[in-house]
């Protein structure tokens, strides 16, 4: 990517090819890391949405537009699919940058300059229960975080990384399930003035939301991220509210599903499950006074729980956001594989239609 860095700094102008997870990650790396390159994202199927601010185009209409820029491409899955039809389309193959393993390998193991999120989560269980959650929220017993903890927790956090933390997302299992949700995001705002704050969910109980919610996310500048399942949800209604209630919203669509397949002897390199996990150095995650590099690290109590393994995590799995740490300490820690990967199988992932869970292990295992 060094390379691929370089040669980026040779094009005014760069089209980031879909904008999923692999996207997403190229697209908040290069705006660390280069500066002066003008960056638009294409995709087959979100045009018109707005992914950093930047309304998506097609790949045509970016062909059109900028025929001299770099094309990045944004899916493993999809890659070579996306060379042939930027071909088809009329990119010279000098134009395409494509070698995505090596890229995200530099991606995932170098230091970001700045932190762009951290989770925490609102409540470990969730009121849905999809298919092999990689919060392990379909298999979690209820619990609710304990405010007075997330007010020093993410207080300490927030004071330590300053401004080289740039926003907080609220989420769980279902964060609205918790009594105390708006008390959550007037804190989140307290604690931190300038960042944005987004809160997930999956958007069943929005319609019943009693006013003071309403009035919290307005107050406090929160953005309300809708995860769209192929569940009955009625958009158009909970669109409508937010509009009146002035709190932004945003939409996830999530039809298709990746399964983080587990090696439950935990013989897996820890490098290269690292560099091809797409929650590593993108994920991070604030709980018990700790930070983990990924909801896996930081949910697996609740698979051993469902399931009497005893796949722990270790103190050099997370950070104690109490303890003597620096910004830089906290950014090379997420660049860094930690043992827990040991039991991420990155050769089994699978992806599938989703559907709700059976709760068996067999959702978190290889074929
Ligand atoms: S809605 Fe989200 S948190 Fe809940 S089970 Fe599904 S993926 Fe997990
Ligand atoms: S333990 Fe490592 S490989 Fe597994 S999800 Fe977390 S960061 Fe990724």
């Amino acid at each position: 990517m060094k390379q691929h860095l370089d040669r980026i700094a040779d094009y005014s102008k760069v089209v980031i090819f879909g904008c999923g997870g692999v996207g997403s990650e190229v697209y908040k790396h290069l705006k660390c890391e280069v500066n002066n390159v003008f960056i638009s994202i294409c995709d087959n199927h979100k045009k018109g949405e707005e992914y950093f601010g930047i309304e998506v185009i097609s790949p045509e209409d970016a062909c059109a537009r900028y025929p001299d820029a770099l094309f990045i491409i944004g899916s493993e899955l999809y890659c070579d699919e996306m060379i042939s039809q930027l071909r088809d389309i009329g990119i010279d193959d000098d134009n395409i940058l494509s070698d995505l393993t090596l890229t995200l390998k530099y991606l995932r193991t170098t230091a970001r300059q700045y932190l762009q999120k951290v989770d925490y989560h609102i409540t470990e269980h969730c009121n849905l229960k999809c298919a092999s959650c990689n919060h392990f929220s379909n298999i979690a017993e209820e619990h609710f975080a304990d405010i007075n903890e997330f007010r020093s927790t993410f207080g300490r956090f927030a004071e330590i990384m300053g401004d080289k933390l740039e926003g907080l997302i609220l989420l769980g299992g279902e964060p609205l399930l918790h009594q105390m949700i708006n008390q959550f995001l007037v804190s989140a705002r307290n604690l931190m003035p300038k960042g944005y704050i987004t809160l997930y969910t999956n958007g069943m109980l929005l319609k019943q939301m009693p006013q003071g919610f309403w009035n919290a996310c307005r107050h406090s500048d929160i953005v309300l991220s809708i995860s769209v399942y192929p569940i009955r949800l009625d958009i158009a209604e909970i669109s409508q509210i937010a509009g009146r209630q002035g709190v932004r919203l945003s939409f996830l669509v999530r039809e298709s599903w990746f399964k983080d397949a587990l090696d439950l002897e935990g013989k897996q390199d820890v490098l290269s499950s690292f560099s091809r996990c797409g929650q590593a150095n993108g994920c991070s995650q604030l709980k018990n006074g700790r930070l983990f590099p990924c909801s896996v690290a930081a949910g697996i109590e609740h698979f051993n729980k469902a399931f009497s393994e005893s796949l722990s995590p270790c103190e050099k799995d997370s950070l104690d956001v109490f303890s003597d740490i620096s910004p830089q300490k906290v950014l090379e820690f997420l660049a860094s594989p930690i043992p827990f990967c040991r039991f991420c199988n990155k050769d089994a992932i699978e992806i599938h239609p989703w559907k709700l869970t059976d709760c068996s292990i067999e959702e978190y295992l290889p074929r």
